[in-house]
């Protein structure tokens, strides 16, 4: 199906949902210096073919605005006519949905994730055990015991991406990059944002929990 087969009810609430989450995330303070990205699949879905909205290129995300948003293509391409620019990032949310087949994309960069990126960068993974919130990734086993692969991180941004088939595990529906941030994604909005919080959450527990045991 092309792109301008896709409703435009379809289309206009994927730029509604994706505005409320970047209220709410710029509410949070998740946005620093306009970093971060936010991208939502619409229409139908091929590996090798689908669309989605992404955040625009070095927008201030406290502000709702007509140009926050654009519709890419699997390549990256912009689906309508546009002056705005896809974030420089678009490589890697085309890559996860490639990989994936999910819904919805969120990126913040934070404190506690840029820290535990280099803390456990050595292993390339954050070890999380245990930990009650673990169920906000839709792991449910009693004392789960997960890794979070950490990445390189690149000023060339497509550099990153032959990492990302790599290193993306079955079950853990996130990638965290060196001392940059993290991507969570799920099924839909909703649930990225949760995977998003609970990631947030064990980073910082994590990186407490260090502290404490130095
Ligand atoms: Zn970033």
């Amino acid at each position: 199906m092309s792109f301008a087969h896709i409703t435009t009810e379809d289309k206009q609430r994927v730029l509604q949902e994706l505005s409320a989450v970047k209220a709410d995330f710029a509410s949070r303070g998740f946005f620093p210096g306009t970093s971060g990205n936010l991208s939502m699949r619409v229409g139908p879905y091929k590996s090798d073919r689908f669309y989605f909205a992404i955040t625009a290129s070095g927008k201030d995300k406290t502000k709702s605005t007509p140009e926050d948003f654009l519709f890419v293509d699997q390549n990256g391409q912009a689906c309508e006519a546009t002056t705005l620019k896809p974030s420089a990032e678009t490589v890697i949310h085309n890559e996860i949905y490639r990989l994936t087949g999910c819904g919805a994309i969120f990126h913040i960069h934070s404190v506690f994730n840029s820290l535990v990126s280099e803390l456990f960068w050595e292993r390339r993974a954050v070890p999380v055990e245990g930990v009650e919130l673990i169920k906000g990734l839709g792991i449910w086993e009693e004392e789960a015991v997960i890794d979070i692969p950490i990445l390189s991180n690149f000023a060339d941004v497509p550099r990153i991406v032959p990492e990302i088939s790599e290193r993306i595990a079955e079950r853990i529906p996130g990638i965290l990059l060196r001392k940059h941030g993290i991507y969570a994604w799920g099924n839909n909005a909703f649930e990225a944002k949760r995977h998003l919080e609970a990631f947030e959450f064990l980073f910082e527990y994590v990186y407490r929990w260090q502290l404490l045991n130095k």
